[in-house]
């Protein structure tokens, strides 16, 4: 039954409290709105929609309500302003789409409309017309819908029966299948002009509360998303309470095009994809330099916690990917070869290969725990259509160890991969970051007892290390739990990037043991774990993070030194050796071109340090450095520059 529904019960006058506004008693059928106006006219006004509290039905976390809807019995609610968090922009991008199928169906009356969610600060509808729609058609309907803003539609909420719904939407197939599938025997619908929409709501009072909207793109969906079903025409947008935050995002949105991966790696000369391997990243000589820093860095670490480096073969028999699992779990996504008439898998992931090592020899429990690490390439067969640049390939680094440990190790060795992957995050300017805990999938194995038991430990750990946490029911590996880091980037985007796994049923599929301090044999508990996890895709993340900036330490490319003029090239050649000699990746512009040209080329290069010599230099044994990341020319001997430099590579600085 619709949970409003039940608040409405038969009472001549009931109380509804609004929090910081007071208390009042009105007759039965008073709006959210009209009580909230005799208790405040002008905070009423402002208010777009509610939030109920405190109702009789249990303790339900929160339900939001259009400020017209009628409390049949005493509530306590919180009146909802404009604001940019995701509840606030999530109801105001609904109401938008609403408005938007009302414009489309102007245009196109025929229209049938399928689904028009809320998403991510947006939103879109699905839906289709007699012919076809394109990004030229968007300013016709932009017109319209302010059109209908202006007109100033209230957004009406009615309960109707199921087949009252099934009249009202007669000759729409999608919003039939939709009524069909509510278990309830009334439905909501909204009205808002002449438009009418199957929907749950809640919506902003009025459309006149639409600040500023704009269509961004149009694309095709399959009907639910399922290649079988017809393919629908999707059109996105965003909406904001105001003019001001629909540019700052709007901006945004055209900052994040400019920090593309895939353009910045064309652009710098970093990597490139073709036709010969699909999927399957080139990566050119300057890209390696930036992989080759992360790997330096990422060995380092990694040495200090104690993990030993392993490599294992990219090709292995078809018998231990069955003995594994990863045959049935995981076949659709594998590569296959024949070698010798005998059947080989290409590795998807490292796991049995490291377990392989860990076999051919006896472990005492003074060894545990051991930890593996590989920086092993795994191929993964994608669908062409869900390919993105280095984002999405087939194959990849995986930044991989195996922990093989005892039971009463588990905490500590989880605990020390968590502090690590901090560590290794803020080095790279991440420091915002969530975990998810996924727990057990349909497709798994292992017992229920194992799996309560893996999540209980993962779940103790994030909280002992106070991580910001939310659980992902059945979306754990199918050998075991996991918890998933998130990084925030400064395009508030997130990104799924480290991987802690619990595994208690793998060691026992391979049957791998240790001799324990009582002379018998055990067997050790495994931790898959990954901190960067593709080392491909981590770099497309922080070339888009940093919009190709990259700080001194990972720029391929350091300092750019400058000649004025031809005059120049000999102290040019001489500081380009000092640079050398410290270990800069320098080079020297000697093209005859103006001193702004070879500046601006150093801009598009994203160079951190530019270099500029001239006779003021040369007479006095000095250079003037120009910084990337902005602040003045500077005017300094070479040492000096070199100091601080050295000083900002060292530290991997980010602020240099
Ligand atoms: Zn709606
Ligand atoms: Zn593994």
């Amino acid at each position: 039954m619709d949970d409003i529904k039940k608040l409405f019960m038969e009472k001549n006058t009931i109380k509804i409290t609004i929090e910081d506004l007071g208390k009042i008693e009105v007759g039965k059928g008073t709006s959210i709105r009209k009580a909230a106006e005799k208790l405040d006219k002008n905070l009423s006004k402002k208010a777009v929609a509610a939030e109920i509290i405190d109702t009789r039905l249990g303790d339900m976390p929160e339900m939001l309500v259009d400020l017209n809807s009628e409390p049949a019995s005493d509530i306590r609610a919180k009146l909802l302003y404009p604001g940019n968090d995701e509840k606030m922009l999530d109801i105001l991008n609904h109401s938008t789409a609403h408005i938007m199928a009302a414009a489309i169906k102007k245009i196109y009356p025929e229209a049938r409309f399928a689904i028009g969610p809320s998403i991510k600060k947006g939103f879109y509808y699905d839906f289709e017309i007699d012919g076809n729609l394109s990004p030229e058609d968007l300013p016709r309907i932009e017109k319209q819908m302010k059109k209908l803003i202006g007109g100033n539609h209230t957004f009406q909420r009615n309960m109707v029966s199921k087949k009252e719904a099934a009249e009202i939407f007669a000759g729409n197939p999608y919003k039939l299948e939709l009524i069909d599938e509510i278990p309830e025997d009334e439905v909501s619908i909204y009205k808002s002009g002449d438009f009418i929409d199957l929907c749950r709501g809640p919506h902003i009072p009025s459309s006149t509360r639409i600040g500023a909207f704009k269509l961004l793109s149009i694309a095709g969906a399959y009907w639910r998303g399922k290649e079988d079903n017809k393919m629908l025409i999707r059109v996105y947008g965003t909406a904001f309470y105001s003019k001001e935050d629909l540019k700052a995002y709007l901006d945004m949105l055209e900052l994040a095009k400019q920090s593309d991966h895939r353009k910045l790696g064309k652009e710098l000369d970093l990597f490139s994809f073709h036709d010969e391997a699909p999927g399957f990243p080139f990566f050119h000589p300057k890209g390696m330099i930036i992989r080759n820093l992360i790997l330096d860095y990422w060995r380092q670490e990694h040495m200090k916690e104690g993990y030993l480096e392993v490599s294992t073969p990219v090709i292995l028999s078809n018998d231990l990917w069955k003995t594994s699992g990863h045959w049935d779990n995981y076949k659709e996504n594998m590569y296959f070869v024949e070698i010798d008439e005998s059947d080989y898998a290409v590795k998807p992931m490292n796991c049995p290969g490291n377990i392989i090592i860990y076999k051919n020899n006896q472990h005492s429990y003074r060894e545990l725990p051991l930890k593996y690490a590989e920086l092993g390439l795994v191929h993964r067969h994608e669908k062409s259509g869900v390919l993105h640049g280095l984002f999405r390939v087939r194959n990849f680094t995986q930044d991989d160890a195996h922990i093989f440990c005892t039971e009463e190790q588990l905490h500590d060795q989880i605990g020390r991969v968590i502090d690590l992957i901090d560590r290794m995050y803020r080095v790279f300017g991440f420091d915002d970051y969530f975990v998810e805990l996924s727990t057990r999938p349909d497709k798994s194995i292992g017992s229920k007892k194992m799996w309560d038991k893996a999540e209980g430990i993962l779940k103790d750990m994030i909280q002992q290390k106070n991580l910001n946490y939310h659980i992902n029911e059945g979306d754990g590996a199918f050998y075991g739990p996991k918890i998933d880091f998130h990084i925030r980037d400064c395009l508030d985007r997130t990104w799924q990037c480290a991987t802690i796994q619990l595994d208690f049923a793998m060691p026992e599929k391979f049957d791998i043991q240790y001799v324990g301090e009582d002379n018998e044999r055990h067997r050790p508990v495994m931790i898959h774990r990954v901190v960067l996890g593709s080392i491909e895709r981590f770099l497309g993340i922080i070339l888009e993070h940093y919009a190709g900036n990259l700080p001194p330490w990972l720029a391929p490319e350091q300092a750019a030194v400058l000649p004025i003029s031809d005059k120049y090239l000999d102290y040019a050649s001489e500081v380009l050796g000092k640079l050398k000699d410290s270990g800069c990746r320098a080079s020297i512009d000697d093209r005859v071109e103006s001193l702004n040209k070879k500046i601006r080329q150093a801009e598009m290069q994203k160079i951190p340090y530019m270099i500029v010599v001239g006779e003021k230099e040369k007479e006095s044994r000095t250079i003037t450095v120009r910084k990337k990341s902005g602040g003045e020319m500077k005017l300094v001997e070479i040492p000096e520059f070199l100091k601080t430099f050295k000083e900002a590579v060292i530290s991997r600085s980010i602020d240099y």
